[in-house]
């Protein structure tokens, strides 16, 4: 079986949470795309955490994890990554945790531009994590990338190095840095390569060896279809591909074919950073909303902008997913509201829509809302017949309108706290 968990919205749907579930029947997780601009929270029986680039299947003991091809790693950050989780009991060898040697590194440099980039535009920003992610996958796509397997060939980096910081330099001292040093970047590599390297290995063997073997593998998304590079709210997107179709490109073999896609859409919607947000609240609604989801970035702290369950959107990603069923999260969170309310289409210059649109037409869209009535406490539920009759109707009308059952309906952040729909 291999299986794609993704993002129907724009990312922090709860993938962590439900991969940290659902993983339990699968032998190894993937995360195929992105870098540690992710931030995916697991709640457990062992404690809270917060992972970036780990793939949320190293909690359990049973599971091997694997950071694919498509992935770009900081090395200094997986390298604190690994101390926070092995500090805290989790072990981590290079049995349960396998390092693609074609990952690219993202290199201190790459942080550095990101950061340079956002202060130029100012008020013009894109709202990035500043963790180097669009600069490194520009690099990559410009084949000026160091990959994990370098790291085994020293010589050779330090050769190619002063190649790279040579032409990286003609971009630093655009922005008025001062130049980059490659001895700098060199004793990095060497520094944080030291502790990555027993992990890396030839993934994309090991992958096609585990498919021959008949193991069951899941593919982990970070971010959520809004934020794909082609089909999500360009150039308000990441820099890689979040679409389950490119699960087994990203982790490594590019020839095995998906079983299935498990769509992680939440009960309402959040966006971090900039870019259009139709369905967006404000003032006290959405003070209310983002207190109740805890709606706060966990890699970055930021405030997310919050609104109501966006109708168009989600259609839109459960198609781009193909999202065979759909793990609804956070349903208790709107416990406490007496009407809830639904973006069910969007105003396009006078024209309604249930299609989302995509440049120009998306900036000009409105949202039209329509309240349902609440339903009052579900975080106890476990059984779908425990659901306030309420709470079934909107569930069935979320269902309908995205045209993907929902099989998994989270009712809190622990590992048990959700219901499987029958
Ligand atoms: P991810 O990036 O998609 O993995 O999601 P995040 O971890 O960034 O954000 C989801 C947040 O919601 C985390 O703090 C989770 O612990 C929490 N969470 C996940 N599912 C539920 C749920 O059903 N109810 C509540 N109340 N919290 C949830
Ligand atoms: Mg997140």
């Amino acid at each position: 079986m291999l299986t794609a968990i993704v993002g129907i919205n724009w990312g922090d749907e709860g993938k962590g949470r439900m991969v940290d579930l659902l993983s339990s029947d699968y032998d190894i997780i993937c995360r195929y795309q992105g870098g540690n601009n992710a931030g995916h929270t697991v709640v457990n029986e062992k404690g809270k955490f917060i992972l970036n680039l780990l793939p949320s299947g190293i909690l359990r003991d049973t599971t091997v994890n694997v950071i694919g091809n498509g992935v770009v790693v900081d090395i200094e950050h997986l390298t604190n990554e690994i101390k926070m989780l092995t500090d805290r009991g989790i072990k981590i060898t290079p049995e349960n945790l396998k390092i693609s040697d074609k990952a690219i590194i993202c290199l201190p440099y790459h942080k550095m531009q990101d950061i340079m980039e956002e202060e130029r535009l100012a008020d013009k920003k894109f709202g990035s994590t500043r963790r180097g992610i669009g600069p490194v996958y520009s690099d990559k796509y410009m084949k000026k990338g160091v990959r994990m397997e370098d790291l085994f060939t020293p010589d050779k980096l330090h050769e190619h190095l002063s190649d790279l910081v040579e032409w990286k330099n003609i971009t630093v001292t655009g922005y008025g840095h001062k130049p980059v040093d490659a001895e700098e970047i060199f004793a990095w590599l060497m520094k944080y390569g030291e502790v990555v390297k027993p992990y890396v290995t030839d993934v994309s063997k090991y992958l096609n060896d585990a498919v021959a073997g008949g193991k069951n593998i899941m593919f982990e998304a970070q971010l959520g279809a809004l934020r794909d590079i082609d089909f999500g709210i360009y150039p308000y997107t990441s820099s890689s591909y979040t679409l389950a179709a490119f699960g087994p490109i990203g982790a490594g073999i590019p020839g095995a074919k998906l079983t299935n896609t498990i769509g992680i859409m939440k009960a309402y919607s959040t966006c971090v950073g900039e870019g259009p947000f139709t369905c967006e609240m404000f003032g006290d609604e959405a003070e209310a909303l983002r207190k109740a989801g805890n709606e706060y970035g966990a890699a970055t702290g930021r405030p997310r902008r919050v609104g109501p369950f966006d109708i168009p959107a989600s259609r839109y990603g459960v198609r781009v997913q193909g999202a065979d069923c759909i793990a609804l999260t956070k349903l208790d969170v709107l416990s406490g509201m007496e009407k809830i309310p639904v973006c069910v289409a969007y105003d396009v210059d006078g024209t309604i829509t249930t299609d989302f649109p995509t440049g120009e037409r998306l900036n000009r869209a409105k949202p039209v809302v329509k309240y349902v009535d609440g339903f009052g406490d579900v975080s106890h539920c476990r059984k779908y017949e425990e659901l306030p009759e309420n709470a079934k109707k909107y569930v069935k009308m979320l269902e309908e309108a995205v045209g993907a059952h929902i099989k998994y309906i989270s009712v809190g952040a622990g590992r048990e706290e959700y219901i499987e729909v029958k």
